[in-house]
């Protein structure tokens, strides 16, 4: 599905370099290229703050922690999303309320989340899912109406533009509250580990994040609140900053490939193509296909024994998981979630996909549907 050989090939004498520094100076934690990259990733967001941490479900926890939700506040999302996103709503005894999504972009359905804020709803949390903004002005409006809190998860969108209806651009992860993310090897800008960062406009809720990732320290030994441990350590910050550099080129690459898949299987009466949202750029962390009338494991099995990988994000809605078991909701509750989930199936897509091994999937793909 992702080829990271090629592409660190490409940027291997920078990044040996910044690690072999790492290790010259073992520097392991908190070493100068954490901050350095922090400052980087600011400049690039056009954020004030950007707190590194040690991956992107604890992004999401600190931040919820961050934000006082306690035992007992809903915090809505979607059910189609990567587990992460729920679970830590669940972890820190916060009441998970799942709403369905739109069948053409993937993204959180408004009139859903509205429909389902209660008098205890304290937070959304929109999920900018395969790539692309969710509808982050509309959100905002509820939010502000309603008093919530927005949290971003956009740990498959780094780098995505969202356009306002006024012109005004602004990076997926810098419009809500706090916005938080993952650099996960497969994720787009991925380090060789685990990692994630906490991005936020606000100074108060900046200080308090780091804080609580450290211990709920504020001055050594000082202990404020009740924190956690979570760190980005300096190799994978080493890492980071060279990959940061080359993030719009890689996305540029994902958008070429994407390009390549919407000529080659639109119009195909089984294959819907993925669609674009209207205010976002697409950072293509996947492209997903709809499939109509496939038998979908076979289709897999049969491009697997043609050397061709094919992924199913996600096959089981998070309310029909046991993890997830509530009154709240149950199976036939999101028809769009439980469709997408039994018809979606997402291609290779990486920074190094050639034209050929594009044209080899596809014209194996149409010939095994057709
Ligand atoms: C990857 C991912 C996360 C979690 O990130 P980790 O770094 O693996 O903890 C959270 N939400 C979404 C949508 C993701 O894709």
């Amino acid at each position: 599905m992702v080829d990271l050989k090629s592409q660190y090939q490409k940027i291997k004498t920078e990044v040996d370099a910044g690690i072999q520094e790492v290790l010259n100076t073992t520097a392991f934690i908190n070493g100068p290229a954490v901050k350095e990259f922090q400052t980087d990733f600011e400049t690039y967001l056009n954020v004030k703050h950007v707190i590194p941490c040690a991956n992107g479900t604890d992004a999401l926890q600190i931040a919820m922690m961050a934000l006082d939700l306690k035992s007992g506040d809903e915090v809505i999302t979607a059910s189609f999303t990567y587990v992460a996103t729920a679970e830590v709503i669940g972890l820190l005894g916060l009441t998970p309320v799942l709403v369905d999504v739109y069948e053409n972009t993937f993204d959180i359905n408004i009139e859903a989340i509205e429909k389902a804020i209660t008098p205890k709803t304290k937070a959304i949390v929109p999920v900018h899912l395969f790539g692309q903004c969710a509808d982050m002005e509309r959100i905002m409006v509820l939010a502000k109406k309603h008093n919530l809190y927005v949290i971003e998860d956009v740990a498959q969108a780094i780098g995505a533009d969202y356009t306002f209806s006024d012109g005004k651009k602004a990076k997926a992860g810098t419009i809500g509250t706090i916005g938080c993310t993952s650099f996960f090897p497969s994720k787009n800008l991925g380090c060789y580990g685990d990692g994630g960062a906490i991005y936020t406009n606000d100074d108060a809720l900046a200080k308090k994040s780091r804080m609580i990732a450290h211990h709920g320290q504020s001055v050594q030994y000082v202990h404020d609140v009740l924190g956690v441990n979570s760190r980005l350590d300096t190799v994978q910050a080493a890492v980071l900053k060279v990959k940061l550099k080359h993030l719009d080129e890689y996305a540029a690459a994902r958008n070429k490939a994407a390009s390549y898949y919407d000529k080659a299987l639109a119009n195909h009466p089984k294959l819907k193509i993925p669609a674009r949202a209207k205010n976002s750029t697409h950072v293509f962390h996947q492209y997903t296909l709809q499939l109509n009338g496939v038998d979908r494991s076979k289709l897999r099995e049969q491009l697997a024994e043609r050397g061709i990988p094919a992924m199913i994000y996600y096959p089981i809605p998070l309310h029909e998981q046991n993890a997830f078991k509530s009154d709240r909701f149950k199976k036939g509750d999101f028809p769009i979630t439980e469709k997408l989930c039994a018809t979606v199936l997402s291609l290779p897509m990486h920074t190094e996909m050639d034209e050929e091994t594009l044209k080899y999937i596809c014209t194996n793909l149409i010939e095994l549907v057709n």
